[in-house]
C-alpha cells in the first residue's frame, strides 16, 4: 500500500497542480470534495457522486458520533463500507458543528461539552476523542480538533483561541495513530490577522502533519477579506504538503482560492442549493423556480454531461421543483456537483497549460455574464 503523500505537479503563479496518494486512491488536485454529511452525499448515489468525477468526499464528525455513533459504524466495518464508498473520505474534527449546532456548549482547555441537537443528551468532544473517533470511522484524511474561531471578534479573542487550537493540535497529534496510506491535518487559525496566522502556520510546521488546513474563513468575513488573508497565509505554508480551504465555497471563491495555492476544498453549496431549486452554470447561478423556465425546452447547460442537462429540460426540471419531486433535487444535486468537477478539472487543465490566468479572467467574464436569454 502506498504511503500518504503529496506530489507537486507543477504551478502555474501561486496556482498548484497536484496529487495526494493514500490508501484509497489518488486525488488530483485542486480538488472539490462535496459533503457528505451523515454518510451519505445527499439525493446522491454514490457511484453517481464518483461518476461526476469526485475522487473524495467528506464526512462530519458531529452527527456521526451522535448518529449512529463512531463505535456503531467500526462494528460495522467503517465508514467506506458502511456508506458503500472506497475512495479517501475526509472527515471534519466536530469542532465546527459544536460551535454552530448546539446550545448549552462549555468550553474549556480540555474539550467542548455540549448537548446533543437529536436528544439533548450531553457528549464531550476533545482532541484525543475527536481523534479516536475519526479512527474509529476509519477516515483516511483525519482533522486535528480545533475552535474555529468566530466572526467578528476581537485580536484578543482571536489570539486566545488560535493558541487554544495550537496547543489542540498537539494533542490530536499525539492521538493520532499513524497508518500507511492514512493521513492527519493540522488547522491554521487566526482570524484574518496576518502575525497570528503566521504564528499559527509556524507552530504547526512544528508538528510534521501529512497536510495543513486553512480554517476560521468563509464565516461572515466577505470574499475580499478572505481573499486577502490568503494572500499572506498560503506563501508562509508548506509547498510540499497539501493545502486544504475549509468550507469554502462558492465557484468564485474556488478559482481564487486556487490562484492563491489552495488545493483542496469542500462545501455544502452545490448540494444544498440543489435542494433549494438553485443550479450552478458556467454563466452563473440559475434558479430554476423561476417561471421564466416553464416553457423552456432547453438543458440548463447544454455543454454540462450530467443526466439532468443530457437526458431533461429547463421546463421538465421546472416542473419537478415546482411539484416538490424528488427527482428535482437528485437532478440539480447532480448537476450542481459535476459543475463543480468540471470547474476543478478546467483549473488544473489550465494549470498544467501554464494558462491560469486566462482561464481565470475568461471564467469570470463568462460566469458574471449572466444566464442565456429567455426564449
Ligand atoms: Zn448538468
Amino acid at each position: 500500500m502506498p504511503d500518504f503523500g503529496f506530489d507537486l505537479l507543477g504551478t502555474d503563479g501561486q496556482a498548484r497542480r497536484g496529487r495526494v496518494t493514500t490508501a484509497h486512491g489518488t486525488i488530483e488536485t485542486p480538488a472539490f470534495m462535496p459533503v457528505g454529511t451523515a454518510a451519505t452525499v445527499k439525493a446522491m448515489f454514490p457511484e453517481d457522486v464518483a461518476k461526476t468525477g469526485a475522487e473524495i468526499v467528506l464526512g462530519n464528525t458531529y452527527h456521526l458520533m451522535l448518529r449512529p455513533t463512531a463505535e456503531r459504524i467500526a462494528e460495522l466495518g467503517g465508514l467506506h463500507k458502511f456508506m458503500n464508498w472506497s475512495k479517501p473520505i475526509l472527515t471534519d474534527s466536530g469542532g465546527y458543528q459544536v460551535m454552530s449546532l448546539t446550545e448549552l456548549r462549555k468550553l474549556t482547555e480540555e474539550g467542548v461539552r455540549f448537548r446533543s441537537h437529536i436528544d439533548g443528551s450531553y457528549h464531550m468532544l476533545t482532541p484525543e476523542r475527536s481523534t479516536e473517533i475519526q479512527h474509529l470511522l476509519g477516515s483516511t484524511i483525519t482533522m486535528a480538533f480545533d475552535e474555529c474561531t468566530p466572526y467578528p471578534c476581537t485580536k484578543e479573542e482571536a489570539e486566545k483561541s488560535m493558541e487554544l487550537s495550537m496547543r489542540w493540535a498537539v494533542r490530536s497529534r499525539d492521538a493520532f495513530v499513524k497508518r500507511e496510506g492514512y493521513g492527519q491535518f493540522g488547522i491554521v487559525q487566526g482570524s484574518v490577522h496576518e502575525d497570528l496566522r503566521l504564528r499559527s502556520i509556524e507552530a504547526l510546521n512544528g508538528i510534521d502533519f501529512e497536510g495543513y488546513a486553512v480554517g476560521g474563513l468563509a464565516v461572515g468575513e466577505g470574499q475580499e477579506l478572505m481573499f486577502s488573508t490568503l494572500d499572506f497565509t498560503t506563501p508562509a505554508m508548506k509547498t510540499d504538503k497539501p493545502r486544504y480551504l475549509m468550507g469554502v465555497g462558492k465557484p468564485t471563491d474556488l478559482v481564487g482560492a486556487v490562484a492563491r495555492g489552495i488545493d483542496m476544498f469542500d462545501c455544502v453549496l452545490p448540494t444544498r442549493s440543489g435542494r433549494n431549486a438553485q443550479a450552478f452554470t458556467r454563466r452563473g447561478p440559475v434558479n430554476m423556480k423561476n417561471a421564466r423556465h416553464a416553457t423552456d425546452h432547453r438543458p440548463l447547460d447544454e455543454e454540462c454531461p450530467c443526466p439532468a442537462c443530457t437526458q431533461y429540460s429547463r421546463a421538465y426540471l421546472h416542473h419537478l421543483i415546482k411539484a416538490g419531486e424528488i427527482l428535482g433535487m437528485m437532478l440539480l444535486s447532480w448537476h450542481n456537483i459535476q459543475y463543480y468537477q468540471q470547474l476543478m478539472q478546467g483549473m488544473r487543465d489550465a494549470i498544467e497549460a501554464g494558462s491560469f490566468e486566462d482561464f481565470q479572467a475568461a471564467f469570470l467574464e463568462e460566469y458574471n455574464g449572466g444566464d442565456i436569454a429567455p426564449l
